[in-house]
């Protein structure tokens, strides 16, 4: 059994973000190591202003704890951190743990604009960060901020994936998110320098936690050794049959993340890698 250490923000209302990267992850048969990096009672989408913990003080004695128990993991996934701080213990954490695979969810913004309490600086621990990765899934906001390209709702996507591919290490790859082409939503990612998009019909609506999901999808499938085209299609798949089901329930709150079912049933359906 692989393990794999999720770092990210738990909500305890919402069903976003760690809480649904856990079971996502345990669905591919991963040991998990749930490693929050800020907890709040709720998302910050829609349920007023949340009661936040940050743990700041608490994170560099975990580290410290697991070098004394000889604890290792063979695979991280890093999504929200929070502060320069966070992110710079992280990044060196990273670096010495040898690890097969370091998926980075740089979360930073969305719609062109970086989340309330981020700054340039913040940013910049973030491009620290990719330098460590093996995989990065930016949105379209977040590859702006990292290039410094100005955002764009259709944006270059061959400059922006060519700029930041050369943030990354050598054999990395730069994995765009919620790319818009004509009615569709999904991913955009270079290959010899080709721009490469797989997508799916976009439903109405706008989706807490699709951005979490599709990380944690993306990071159990390439993990397990799969093809990363062929990962990606699968992610996107799932993604939209997650939505698909969120948008039929009869009583659905608009707050809550998305409907994992279909998504583990189809991760629970998959030939072994
Ligand atoms: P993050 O904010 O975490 O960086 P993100 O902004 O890229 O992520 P989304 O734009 O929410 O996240 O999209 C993630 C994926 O979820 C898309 O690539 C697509 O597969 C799916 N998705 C999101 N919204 C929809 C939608 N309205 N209809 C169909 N699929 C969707
Ligand atoms: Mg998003």
């Amino acid at each position: 059994m692989a393990s794999m250490l999720v770092a990210e923000d738990l909500s305890a209302v919402g069903g976003i973000s760690l809480s649904a990267a856990v079971p996502v992850l345990a669905a591919f048969d991963y040991q998990v190591a749930a490693l929050p990096t800020s907890l709040l009672s709720t998302h910050t989408s829609g349920y007023g202003r949340p009661a936040i913990l940050s743990l700041a003080d608490w994170l560099p004695q975990v580290f410290e704890h697991w070098t004394v128990a000889q604890l290792q993991f063979q695979q991280a996934l890093i999504g929200y951190v929070g502060s320069v701080e966070l992110c710079d213990l992280l990044t060196a954490y990273l670096r010495d743990a040898q690890l097969q695979l370091i998926v980075v969810d740089p979360v930073l913004g969305d719609l062109g604009k970086l989340y309330a309490g981020f700054d340039a600086a913040y940013v910049d621990a973030m491009r620290r960060m990719l330098t460590v990765a093996d995989v990065i899934l930016p949105n379209v906001t977040e590859a702006s901020l990292l290039t410094g390209v100005p955002y764009q709702a259709e944006p270059d996507l061959a400059r922006l994936l060519t700029e930041l591919q050369q943030q990354l290490k050598l054999g990395a790859h730069a994995i765009m998110t919620g790319v818009t082409q004509a009615d569709q939503i999904g991913c955009a990612w270079l290959v010899d320098g080709q721009v490469q998009f797989v997508g799916q019909p976009r439903l109405a609506g706008h989706y807490n936690g699709t951005g979490d999901a599709l990380a944690a999808v993306l990071a159990g499938l390439l993990g397990q050794g799969r093809d990363l085209a062929m990962s990606i299609q699968l992610a996107n798949q799932w993604l939209q049959a997650a939505v698909a089901a969120t948008l039929a329930l009869p009583d659905h709150d608009e707050r809550q993340g998305i409907q994992l079912r279909p998504i583990l049933r189809a991760i629970l359906a998959l030939d072994p890698a």
